[in-house]
């Protein structure tokens, strides 16, 4: 998912419809705005479909005055998956003795159905199916006098991954897990407004100004154009999740003060490195494996080329949650440029494998268009363990690299070749010049290495077994 909030400019909610419009890559299902004016109190508006095609609308912006606004773009990893309901669509909002508050949520709460139990229990009464959900009765049950403090109360029950942002009717707050495992980030727009993204991408949209990452641990409190800073947490080592880096985020956001696009790149000079091959051309499986093949090209010499074509009004393939649409959506989205392969030997870089529908698809249209040889070259290392902190992994049967070794899938897929990226050769290309430290891991890479930063305990009492 993606959030994004701003305070201290006119007309809150027509920024918020930008930087969210700048995020939808993070989520497509759904959106959602809630704004406050001091005249007209909270509005909101939640939405089906793209940012683009919703709150664009003069009459619907109009609904959400004020200059204070938070918003949230949603992809369904938790709850009613694939059957999104309105009322799953965030932000979250509650009335609490002291006034309103509205929250927007990117990550997953792993203890989420246990909190559930409990709550329903107390006598909360759930609106949605939504594991972000719980934060709001956690800050109900508070006995905290202010807002901020009954929201660090909730989050200290919360286990997973949480990047909030979050408002009053005078504050914006933005809070990450002490891991950090999403991203989340701080900016300044004008003289007096603050705004808070998912990544950097959003801020730029807007012309505000990257003014630091909020840290790991961290919640941060503005009002009246000030930033305090507050610990409500027991400091950890942060886990940032390099999936982020491999995949999830824009290519043109800066994590951690590194170019996503930069790390990209190197990562396709260091697959170049550990797993060479001898062809005519190497081509992206647009867009998540381009940078990844450029730097690959770069590095072996071998010419970089668009072997394959994408159809720039298909979303992200692997955001469509049902099987039946991921499958057409492979074809629907990308075509191969016949004149270019024929008789090619054809190395295609691809970020990831996950159940492999991409993989088959692409072969099967490369072998058709006359391609001599295809060998596969993936920019992360074999999928194998589910994600329980955000990205939306299939279970673990569904998982290619959890059924067969790496030379097994490239007999099961037919291709000529398949290497993935080591672990080590990932953290060299995040900056790790030493690679991984498996004593203590520098990021979040479970769903790679089985190693959970945080017991999915949710789903232990369900059987998963890491
Ligand atoms: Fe990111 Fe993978 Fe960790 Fe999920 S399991 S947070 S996708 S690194
Ligand atoms: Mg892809």
């Amino acid at each position: 998912c993606g959030v994004f909030g701003v305070t201290g400019v006119t007309d809150a909610a027509n920024f918020v419809a930008l930087g969210l419009h700048a995020l939808q890559h993070r989520g497509q299902e759904a959106g959602g705005i809630v704004s406050h004016d001091p005249e007209q109190g909270f509005n909101s508006a939640r939405r089906f479909g793209y940012v683009r095609d919703n709150f664009t609308k003069q009459s619907l912006m109009d609904t959400l005055p004020g200059p204070l606004a938070i918003g949230h773009v949603r992809y369904s990893t938790a709850g009613s998956k694939g059957n999104t309901q309105i009322r799953d669509v965030q932000p979250f909002f509650g009335e609490f003795s002291m006034g309103g508050a509205a929250i927007a949520h990117n990550g997953n709460i792993v203890n989420a159905d246990a909190l559930r139990r409990e709550l329903i229990g107390a006598g909360s009464i759930f609106q949605s199916s939504s594991d972000s959900e719980c934060i709001i009765h956690l800050m109900a049950r508070s006995l905290q006098r202010k807002i901020p403090e009954r929201m660090q109360d909730a989050l200290r029950r919360v286990e997973g991954a949480f990047s909030v942002v979050a408002m009053t009717r005078t504050k914006l707050i933005g809070v990450r897990d002490p891991l950090g495992v999403r991203p989340l980030v701080l900016g300044k727009i004008g003289d007096e407004g603050w705004v808070l993204s998912s990544e950097t991408c959003a801020l730029d949209i807007i012309g505000a100004e990257v003014v630091r990452e909020v840290e790991p641990g961290e919640m941060v409190v503005i009002e009246n154009g000030e930033v305090t800073s507050h610990r409500p947490f027991a400091p950890q080592k942060p886990r940032f999740c390099i999936f982020e880096h491999v995949y999830f985020s824009r290519p043109d956001s800066i994590l951690g003060g590194r170019s996503v696009y930069e790390t990209r790149r190197q990562i396709g000079v260091e697959l170049a490195r550990e797993a060479p091959v001898e062809a005519d051309l190497v081509c992206p499986v647009p867009d998540s494996g381009t940078p990844a093949a450029i730097g690959y090209s770069q590095e072996s010499g071998i010419p970089y080329a668009m072997g394959i074509i994408r159809n720039q009004y298909m979303g992200r393939t692997f955001i469509e949650p049902t099987e039946q649409i991921r499958n057409m959506g492979v074809r629907l989205k990308l075509n191969v440029n016949r004149a270019l392969i024929r008789g090619k030997r054809v190395i295609l870089v691809d970020d990831s494998v996950v159940r492999g529908t991409t993989t088959v698809k692409i072969r099967e249209m490369l072998m058709d268009a006359g391609a001599a040889e295809v060998h596969f070259r993936i920019a992360s290392p074999p999928t194998a363990w589910p994600c329980f902190y955000g990205v939306d992994t299939p279970d673990r049967e569904k998982l290619l690299a959890a059924q067969m070794s790496p030379d097994e899938m490239a007999g099961y897929l037919k291709v000529d070749s398949l290497q993935f990226i080591t672990l080590d050769g990932l953290y060299r290309a995040v900056g790790e010049a030493n690679g991984r430290n498996p004593e203590q891991p520098q990021y979040c890479d479970a769903c790679f290495s089985g190693d959970y930063p945080v017991a999915p305990s949710d789903r232990i009492e369900k059987g998963f077994r890491t």
